[in-house]
């Protein structure tokens, strides 16, 4: 075929031909999605958006699967399988799940038992949404099955089951910040070097905000959806940040709150404090340590974390006092009234405290 007008063909193909060669922009990225009965989060920096978007959905599917392996709503999950059958039979399981059963073990053992996944036996008695809650003689008969000792691990086989009649276990608990773990695995094995994942109340963050660190905000716990009321902001890069509140999900019945966290040695709503944060290098850890402070009291939560290295906390207390783990300077002591800390320059990087967003189908949220 004779060209007729090579000029103006060339002239044509010349922006196609630009457009291969720069780069599409960098740019933030996010998205938002319901899994695990939370609010599931993403924002990263990507020099490329489709792939910045793979990135995304990799993660959204990770969560999902990790939700159909150990969400307790699921009656096909195998957390489900084991509740179902593991007061008769062994049930073996994949390792992923065994060995994070077997890690919130060691998250009882360090936190006293404050954190302790067969809350459950118990637990499952109440039901946030509809105001219900059990009866003191029901959770005195359910109470015997709360104890993480009683879980039987059998390493050869990745098999467990329950050593005392009427136990059950969730992984509300550490769930979300594992999920969140994962998550960040797949950015960094794509090359993503600036990211956050939240699930609920657990975020991990991937390097720092363009230069500058993250922000985390804590929720006032008496508003804890009104940006301008957030308590305090802390600067976090690369690491985990898990807030546990009394206001997540909750009923108040004759003056008393009733809410998600429970203290596996009364069966009762656990109100040591209204609000913990902390920070640690995985979400899985923070996860785990963020119960803590609510069964057993700001003092010695504080003595756990200040034991720890890499940890540091922060606790609301019912009396509205702030206190800080040792590894964070305390903010200037503002007067009591003073309006809240003033809004940063630049709010992009500052993360919104978690409001766990419950969907409709797991109205009490898991794993
Ligand atoms: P989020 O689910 O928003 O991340 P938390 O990290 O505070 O919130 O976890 C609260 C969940 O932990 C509860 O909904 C429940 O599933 C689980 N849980 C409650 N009490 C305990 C406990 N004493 N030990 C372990 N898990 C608990
Ligand atoms: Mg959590």
């Amino acid at each position: 075929m004779k060209l007729r007008h090579p000029a103006i063909l060339a002239a044509a193909l010349l922006p196609l031909a630009l457009s291969f060669a720069i780069p599409a922009s960098a740019a933030w990225l996010d998205r938002e999605e319901a899994i695990m009965g939370t609010r599931v989060y993403v924002q990263l920096w990507s020099d490329d958006p489709d792939k910045g978007d793979a990135a995304i959905d990799a993660v959204m599917a990770e969560m999902r699967r990790i939700d159909n392996l150990m969400s307790h709503y699921k009656p096909e999950s195998q957390l489900s399988q084991i509740n179902a059958n593991g007061n008769v039979r062994w049930v073996q399981v994949d390792k992923e799940l065994f060995d994070l059963i077997k890690l919130s073990t060691h998250y009882s053992e360090i936190t006293e038992g404050a954190f302790d996944i067969t809350y459950a036996s118990v637990g499952y008695l109440y039901n946030y949404p509809a105001h219900i809650r059990p009866s003191e003689d029901q959770i005195k008969a359910a109470l015997p099955a709360v104890n993480w000792r009683n879980i039987e691990f059998d390493e050869a086989h990745h098999a467990i089951r329950f050593g005392h009649p009427g136990m059950r276990i969730d992984l509300g608990g550490i769930g979300k910040g594992y999920a969140v773990d994962r998550g960040v695995d797949i950015l960094k094995a794509r090359g993503i070097q600036h990211a956050l994942v939240t699930a609920g109340g657990d975020s991990r963050f991937i390097g720092d905000h363009m230069g500058r660190p993250w922000l985390a905000a804590i929720a006032n716990p008496d508003d804890p959806h009104d940006p301008k009321k957030v308590v305090t902001r802390i600067p976090v890069s690369d690491s985990a940040v898990s807030t546990s509140g009394d206001y997540e999900r909750f009923f108040d019945e004759d003056g008393v709150r009733y809410h998600h966290i429970i203290d596996p040695r009364t069966g009762h709503s656990a109100s040591k404090v209204r609000s913990a944060t902390v920070i640690g290098p995985t979400a899985t850890q923070t996860d785990g340590m963020s119960k803590t402070a609510f069964v057993l009291g700001a003092d010695k939560a504080l003595e756990i974390i200040n034991r720890m290295p890499e940890y540091d906390a922060v606790f609301l207390t019912p009396d509205g006092r702030m206190l800080w783990s040792n590894g964070l300077r305390p903010p200037a002591a503002r007067p009591q009234g003073a309006p809240p800390a003033p809004v940063p320059s630049d709010p992009s990087r500052v993360v919104p405290p978690a409001a766990a967003a419950t969907t409709a189908t797991d109205p009490r949220g898991s794993p």
